[in-house]
């Protein structure tokens, strides 16, 4: 869908960085480092701890909240400033996945769609970093077809019973709670509309199994099963129960653009230690970098991790403003992704036989880089976005 000129006219999109943007920039970086920056996160993966401390350190600041409005505690300053704070995190060889699942995704549903208790009961804390809430769409059985989703939430009274299963859910291990999609059950049996829930992640009924993936995240991933979870009906978020829809929807911009500033910080840590390397390392009479086998496809990758970058801005500008931001947040996902597993992938080929040393930090780097291309959304399901509806091309599906 586009945007009027009227509202277009009503979007700035910040290229010159602001004295504030560096400042927050420049503060989330110290945040990490002096945590203790990629070997922090090494340790903690290895160790199998959640990263607590970079959580709290970060939310003591209000970096974790700083898109949410300042009525409730946050900084009022829009995606724009969380996708900078997604950014440097990862620039920085950390990783926090629930940033883009608790403030931006399930923070910005609340905020838009909740309803005024809703608000006041949630996003203070969410914007405090003192409650998390993962995010569950995805199911075993429907997959990519978000219209096959099977996870029914039945009436009961002024409550729900919530039966089904949802896969790859990253975070539970450190949640209060879960924005839950799943489908109410109709009188007469059949499955209607999405309804938004704020699950308890400790509510009876629901159980957790871990899936060990590749990805060197500090978060992990989980299989949900939901054996009639009573959920009250007031946790269902919106005034009524056809606001899910739209509430989910506009809860995927917020996703991909966080999406795209996870990758284009991984691209910029990557290209960081490959071109330090291509300066150093020498093996004819000049550094490697000085070979354009080698200085190409950087450059190359540098090219278009800020054009990933550009647009990721531009996607976050749009969003705020409350415009059409689907397909500046999905072009964004896809740039950026594509340019992180490059970045990667050339710093690995720069380093030699050393880019498969753990030393290096680059196969840590590696899965990281290439779940973007698979999660949130996956690179086929981008395409066959823009194809309708930036071309308006029939769909294949
Ligand atoms: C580490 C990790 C963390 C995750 N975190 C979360 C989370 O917190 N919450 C959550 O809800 N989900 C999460 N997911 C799930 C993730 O969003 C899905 O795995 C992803 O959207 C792909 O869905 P799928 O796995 O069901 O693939 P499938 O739908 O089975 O698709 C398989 C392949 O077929 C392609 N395909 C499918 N349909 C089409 C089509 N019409 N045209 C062209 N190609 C098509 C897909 O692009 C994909 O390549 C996570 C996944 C991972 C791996």
């Amino acid at each position: 869908m586009s945007a009027t000129a009227e509202e277009i006219s009503a979007v700035n999109l910040p290229i010159v960085p602001t004295d504030e943007e560096v400042e927050i920039r420049a503060a989330v970086r110290g945040i990490c480092e002096r945590v203790g920056g990629p070997e922090y996160h090494r340790r903690i993966v290895a160790n199998d701890k959640s990263p607590t401390e970079l959580w709290n350190a970060l939310a003591e600041k209000g970096y974790l909240g700083v898109n949410l409005p300042e009525r409730y505690g946050g900084g009022g300053l829009g995606m724009h400033a969380l996708q900078m704070v997604g950014e440097e995190i990862s620039a920085a060889g950390c990783s926090l996945l629930l940033i883009v699942v608790s403030p931006a995704i399930v923070g910005s549903i609340i905020a838009r769609h909740g309803t005024e208790a809703q608000r006041d009961e949630w996003l203070p804390g969410i914007a405090a970093g003192t409650t998390k809430v993962a995010f569950a769409i995805t199911e075993p059985d429907a997959g990519t077809n978000s219209h096959n989703l099977s996870t029914a939430a039945t009436r009961d009274g002024d409550k729900y019973r919530v039966r089904g299963t949802k896969t790859y859910i990253s975070g539970v291990e450190d949640v209060d709670a879960i924005l839950v999609i799943a489908r109410k059950r109709e009188e007469d049996g059949t499955l209607g509309l999405p309804l938004l829930m704020l699950i308890d992640v400790d509510s009876p009924g629901l159980e957790k199994q871990h899936i060990p993936v590749a990805v060197k995240a500090s978060d992990k991933q989980w299989t949900l099963f939901f054996d009639d979870v009573e959920v009250p009906a007031d946790r269902v978020v919106g005034e009524s129960e056809t606001a899910g829809l739209k509430a989910a929807f506009d809860g995927l911009n917020p996703e991909r653009i966080m999406g795209a500033s996870v990758s284009n910080g991984v691209g910029r840590r990557a290209l960081e230690i490959a071109a330090a390397y291509a300066n150093e390392r020498v093996v004819w009479k000049t550094p490697i970098g000085a070979h354009q086998g080698l200085s190409h496809p950087l450059a190359h990758a540098k090219i278009e991790l800020e054009l990933a970058r550009l647009m990721t801005q531009k996607a976050a500008a749009l969003y705020d403003a409350g415009v059409p931001a689907g397909e500046p947040a999905n072009m964004a996902k896809y740039a950026a992704a594509e340019a992180a597993i490059k970045c990667v992938d050339q710093a690995i080929q720069t380093h030699g036989g050393n880019g498969f040393a753990l030393e290096y930090g680059l196969t840590d780097m590696y899965w990281g880089a290439r779940l973007a291309r698979t999660a949130p959304v996956s690179r086929e399901m981008i395409l066959n976005y823009v194809a309708e509806h930036s071309l308006g091309l029939p769909r294949s599906y």
